[in-house]
């Protein structure tokens, strides 16, 4: 028997046979040289198989409408402008014509450079580019040779791969494969993957390095809960039957966390717990009502100034604002935070200095005080938005007092402008600010005095404390939000927002989390937002949970100084 450990995307423990996908994309070079007189037949096969593949791509996006999400079905349309792009199409072709290659090894060969053109520019967004470009590369082979879907073996299998893209996972679903699990060498928890995994609800586990080297066996149990996230290979007969057990009282949470999505999230003992949704861009209904959240706790604007070709002015900026929020009831609080952009988020129409550690340069709240104009526009639009709403504004980034001052300068300067022009506006808007850098933490006494609420960035927050940049792959193991320094931070700020009478939100990713929910809790934190997919779990933990009892954890957790030990703490809660 052997356990492997993992993260999870999506939680389940499942028993079952595996399908072990060995099979490599290429890097067998190339494999044969045309004839002069085959080239032109070459390219026209070439065409055929885009033609096949944008009909396949429109096809599985008309079939998924209304079964997926809206956001990710965008993947689709990513993969379609690339087999639309004429410098690609156009290359591939060229390359054809130039060194006699067969398609299938020029596709290869051109999407190869683009990937390696791509891994160097050091901007994250090019990472996803590459997942795409390997995922279009993949389906032009495929529809090359016109195969048939091997996927049918696949059904009610457990997934053993180095990566299966998500295009992948849509078609399987098209086809009505039903996978029952995934365990995949790659895939960050916030890659497309990881979300699609997500929304399809199949149990998988990402993360297992050198995936091939070990000695798979027909069965394995795949248990993708929080408290575990591993596989075992080979369990043995004690542990197959433990798994029994485990299973029927998996199966039997679940169920209670169904029935509570449309029960209040109140703790056993009477305490009320807000749970609020982190939105980026356009939700439906459907999405929301499903999970019922009390508001918006953080809403990212960043999307609607990265999708644009330029700066979005005040009414766009105001009609896409009511677009996210008509969905909610009018008392419902809504957190819009203005402008986060730097680093790993950049404008396509606006070029930023280049900056060695652009993580400490200009992003936030820096970038809008030093662009006031823009600034300002977007303070008009929430202001304007706010109107007969409980909507508050929130600065991200906030590093030290002179910036909340300036901020909140301009706020009174935008107000003034909107009464002189006799526009409708939220005049007693409360503002509020993220906690997301150590000095924010030291100095949170000070900022309490100047503000109405503190929202704590865990993902940030944690990067910041720890000096670990929170998209590096080689000090993954170093970022880590249970790490004690990030603890006994969170609890300084609550600290100093109790002192003034402010409040005070969880809104990094690490809300979502229940052994974190079980901190928070015990910490006296019991306004929380996450993504929509992590509050009906959330609801049930806060169910289950005596706030009281909690106290004692708070005393534990403050005075560990190792985080396994800080977790194991609370896993027990959970
Ligand atoms: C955070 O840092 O925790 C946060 C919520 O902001 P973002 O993830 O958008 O940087
Ligand atoms: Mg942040």
């Amino acid at each position: 028997m052997e356990i492997l450990k993992g993260t999870f995307a999506f939680e389940g423990i499942v028993v079952g046979r595996i399908f072990l996908d060995k099979k490599e994309l290429s890097n067998k070079g190339i494999t044969a040289l045309l004839d002069e007189r085959e080239i032109d037949g070459e390219i026209e096969r070439f065409r055929d198989s885009l033609e096949l593949s944008k009909e396949s791509l429109e096809r599985l996006k008309t079939s998924l409408a209304g079964k997926i999400g809206e956001k990710d079905l965008e993947i689709i349309t990513a993969h379609l402008m690339i087999l639309d792009d004429p410098v690609y199409i156009s290359d591939i072709e060229k390359y054809i014509q130039k060194n006699r290659t067969k398609a299938e090894d020029s596709v290869k060969i051109v999407t190869d450079k683009y990937i390696s053109l791509f891994n160097k520019l050091e901007n994250p967004i090019y990472r996803q580019k590459v997942l795409d470009i390997k995922d279009v590369e993949k389906r032009i082979i495929k529809n090359l040779n016109s195969k048939k879907n091997e996927w049918a073996d696949l059904n009610g299998k457990i997934l053993i791969t180095e990566e299966i893209l998500p295009t992948e996972l849509l078609n399987m679903c098209q086809e009505n494969i039903k996978l029952k699990g995934i365990v995949m060498e790659y895939g960050g928890e916030t890659s497309h993957l990881a979300i699609l995994a997500k929304a399809l609800e199949i149990p998988t586990l990402m993360g297992i390095k050198n995936i091939f080297s070990y000695d798979w066996k027909k069965d394995v149990i795949l248990d993708t809960t929080e408290q575990n996230s591993c596989v075992i290979i080979e369990p043995d007969e004690k542990t197959l039957e433990e798994y029994k057990d485990k299973i029927e009282k998996f199966n039997c949470k679940r169920e209670e966390i169904e029935k509570s999505a449309f029960l209040p999230a109140v703790t056993l003992d009477g305490v009320n717990v807000s749970l609020n949704m982190n939105i980026s861009g356009k939700t439906t209904k459907e999405e929301i009502d499903a999970v019922t959240p009390d508001g918006i706790g953080l809403l990212r604007t960043e999307l609607l100034y990265m999708k644009n070709n330029s700066f979005p002015d005040e009414e766009e900026q105001i009609a896409s604002y009511n677009d996210i929020i008509k969905n909610f009831d009018e008392k419902d609080p809504i957190i819009i935070r203005t402008l986060d952009i730097g680093a790993d988020k950049q404008l396509p129409y606006f070029q930023m200095k280049n900056e060695t550690n652009s993580f400490l340069g200009l992003r936030g709240i820096r970038f809008s005080l030093s662009e006031k104009n823009i600034f300002k526009t977007q303070l008009r639009a929430i202001l304007r938005t706010a109107y007969g709403r409980n909507v508050k504004i929130m600065y991200p980034m906030i590093t030290n007092i002179n910036e909340i001052r300036e901020a909140n300068e301009l706020l009174k300067e935008v107000k003034e402008e909107l009464r002189q022009e006799d526009k409708k506006f939220k005049d007693d808007i409360e503002v509020g600010i993220m906690i997301e850098v150590p000095s924010a933490v030291m100095m949170a006494d000070a900022f309490a005095q100047e503000v109405d609420f503190f929202s704590i960035g865990t993902n940030d927050l944690t990067q910041y404390i720890l000096a670990a940049d929170r998209l590096s792959e080689t000090v993954s193991d170093m970022y880590d939000s249970y790490n004690p320094a990030v603890l006994r931070a969170i609890y300084i700020v609550k600290q100093a927002a109790d002192k003034y009478g402010k409040s005070v939100s969880i809104c990094g990713e690490m809300a979502g989390e229940q052994k974190a929910i079980v901190a928070f809790l015990s910490m006296g934190i019991t306004n929380l937002s996450m993504v929509g997919g992590s509050i009906l779990v959330a609801r049930a933990l806060v169910r289950s949970l005596d706030y009281t009892s909690l106290k004692n954890v708070k005393e534990q957790i403050l005075q560990c100084s190792d985080s396994n030990k800080i977790k194991e703490i609370l896993k027990k809660y959970i």
